[in-house]
């Protein structure tokens, strides 16, 4: 079977190259000519773990270009994995799937599958079957199927490999057939049904785990107005086999590429049909005012930002990835700029997009201690390893007023108790 992928971001390439390891021959397409240029010789445009090994070790398999004619001219699979950002208005930005429907629409010469990866509104499927039939050039047949991809960045080789689930959404049968081959040798339950209930799957699925991150953070903003510990609190809630102890660390908020587009896209959907969703509306409500929660807490510490050293420890919007889509820093950093502070940085992987956005106003750091050197506040905004193995005993001795804001808890209460901090942490008391 020739399988096409169009798009080699953190869904197009995990997919590409997942394919390849289960022994698909695969072409990824990206209009990003230096991106095909670094995939060619080996490198992966993208940090994620696993991913350039992976690459490297299925490159007999994997060819990358930037010609989708060729790529998709003879496919009997095509895989869409563009992005489908948010537009001002909070609903899904649609131009790139378009754009490849009709490039698909003009190249293909045989009967094929397209089969829809991105992230899509509910009826969006149907869209780009009529589009693609209207603006067909050859006399072939293409059938649009939905499969919505669950991976997670900074998992997301691991969770492709090892999905919990196939969603496929088809109209006709025989385009079901044609995945459950692609899919074969993935040992995953398959979920079969019509298009629009495989793209609502997605949907519901990130605004419910959306909608568990903005509960457990009103909790924890609870916990810390009357005394209580939100981690003992989700402790005690996971062992409910209907709640689960997955998804309950409180923390600054939801950020990435996909659960606040995704909570904006269906509330914008539903409205447009008259309808308010109440529950989505709330997590995104609650997500936009938990990203100021450390500065907030600054406050209580000192009236202005003005003139302070800041050390920031995390840049991107959780661990293992190097994307800073609606990463809480970026609200945070541009405010503690603007208030006059002296941010200095670090982040294991993030540092070079960050600087692609802010190239003045802050000095990047190569070490968690450079950071901390001579800082009047220290705020945690990603739990990476390095951070939670970091030495306690740092912090007082590093920085010049050792004041710890933690927007992650990476640190067990007790032991920070035995240090002289200043320890303010989400929905948990304050050590002082
Ligand atoms: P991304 O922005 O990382 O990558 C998109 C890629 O598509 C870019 O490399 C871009 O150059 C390329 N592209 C744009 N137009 C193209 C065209 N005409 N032909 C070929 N390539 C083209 O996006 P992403 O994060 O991988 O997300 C892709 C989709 O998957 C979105 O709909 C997203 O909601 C969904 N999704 C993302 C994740 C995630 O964790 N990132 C998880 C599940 C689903």
């Amino acid at each position: 079977m020739k399988i096409s992928v169009a798009g080699t971001g953190y869904v197009g390439l995990v997919t590409g190259v997942c394919l390849a390891e289960h022994g698909h021959s695969v072409t990824c397409v990206d209009i990003d000519e230096n991106k095909i240029a670094i995939m060619k010789a080996g490198i992966s445009p993208i940090y994620e773990p696993g991913l350039e090994e992976l690459m490297v070790r299925n490159m007999e398999r994997l060819f990358f270009t930037s010609n989708y004619q060729e790529a998709y001219r003879d496919a009997d699979v095509i895989f869409i994995g563009v992005g489908t950002p948010e537009k001002a208005d909070g609903s899904a930005n649609l131009k790139y799937v378009y754009e490849v429907a009709e490039q698909i629409a003009a190249s293909v010469e045989n009967d094929c599958v397209v089969v829809v990866k991105s992230t899509v509104p509910i009826g969006t499927n149907d869209k780009i079957e009529s589009l693609i039939q209207s603006k067909l050039k050859h006399n072939v047949k293409v059938s649009v199927a939905s499969n919505p991809e669950f991976l997670s960045q900074g998992t997301a080789v691991k969770d492709t490999l090892h999905t919990s689930r196939i969603v496929l959404g088809v109209e006709d049968e025989q385009a079901g057939e044609v995945l459950k081959e692609v899919y074969a040798s993935f040992k995953a339950p398959i979920v079969v049904t019509n298009r629009k209930s495989a793209e609502m799957i997605k949907y519901a699925s990130n605004d419910f785990l959306a909608l568990k991150i903005s509960f457990i953070n009103e909790i924890a903003n609870l916990c810390e107005i009357i005394g209580a510990n939100v981690e003992d609190v989700a402790h005690g809630m996971g062992f409910d086999s209907r709640i689960g102890n997955k998804f309950l660390n409180a923390g600054i908020g939801y950020g990435g590429s996909c659960f606040p587009k995704d909570t904006k896209a269906l509330h914008w959907l539903a409205n447009f049909h008259d309808y308010e969703l109440r529950t989505v509306k709330a997590a995104i409500d609650v997500n936009e005012n938990q990203k100021l929660k450390l500065i907030k807490k600054s406050r209580k510490y000192y009236e202005s930002l003005k003139g302070l050293n800041i050390a920031v420890l995390g840049l991107t919007f959780k661990p293992g990835t190097d994307d800073l889509r609606e990463a809480p820093t970026l609200v945070n950093i541009p405010l503690m700029i603007e208030d006059g502070a002296n941010v200095k940085a670090w982040d294991p992987v993030g540092v070079e997009n960050f600087k692609k956005l802010y190239s003045e106003g802050i000095t990047y750091c190569s070490s968690i201690e450079d950071t901390l050197k001579d800082a009047d506040i220290c705020f945690i905004f990603t739990e990476w390893d390095e951070v939670k193995d970091f030495d306690l005993k740092k912090y007082s001795q590093l920085m010049k007023t050792p004041i710890v804001l933690d927007g992650r808890n990476c640190y067990d209460l007790e032991d920070v108790q035995k240090q002289k901090l200043v320890y303010d942490s989400i929905g948990r008391e304050t050590v002082k």
